[in-house]
């Protein structure tokens, strides 16, 4: 992931460096869930996922999604529109990547 400074700006006097963020989808090493009432991950290899989203929690049974849901459909659709883009990058004459800003780094989250 790329993470050259950007921009420089001034804000009141105080210079302040931002971050853009580049992940390309040949970078993307796994999809990861995180359990948001007891903080457990499951993550999957990217090379490897079925498409298959946990419907709950393997930790504390928390539901994460409906099965055969919206969520659920989308993270399939999503899982193999993945996998036949990271095929398909090689033949492709452009870099595809996805940009994030820095806020989270700045905020302490990751
Ligand atoms: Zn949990």
């Amino acid at each position: 992931m790329a993470g050259d400074p950007v921009a420089l700006v001034s804000d009141g006097g105080i210079m302040t460096v931002e971050h853009k963020w580049f992940l390309e989808l040949g970078e993307i090493t796994a999809v990861h869930f995180e359990c948001k009432s007891c903080g457990a991950t499951l993550g999957f290899p990217a090379d490897n996922w079925k498409a298959l989203a946990p419907v709950k929690c393997k930790n504390c049974d928390h539901e994460w999604m409906m099965t055969g849901g919206a969520a659920d459909k989308a993270f399939k659709s999503f899982g193999e529109t993945l996998q036949r883009l990271r095929g398909e990058s090689d033949a492709l004459g452009c870099r595809v990547s996805l940009e994030f800003d820095g806020r989270a780094e700045k905020e302490g989250k990751q």
